[in-house]
């Protein structure tokens, strides 16, 4: 697969992580902080649940 045409539109809020997230991509967001990954939310929200996932 060829992705160089996506379009970067964020990255992962996770500090440790910053993954660059990319238009199309599956992401799990908690407010207005966007994460690559459930692991990356849970890492970055250890004493307060998100409010919103979208996968
Ligand atoms: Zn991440």
């Amino acid at each position: 697969m060829n992705d160089d045409r996506s379009e970067q539109i964020d990255e992962c809020c996770n500090s440790s992580c910053q993954a660059p997230i990319h238009a199309g991509q599956n992401v799990y967001k908690a407010g207005e902080d966007v994460y690559c990954s459930f692991r990356c939310v849970a890492e970055d929200l250890k004493d307060s649940k998100p409010e919103t996932f979208i996968i």
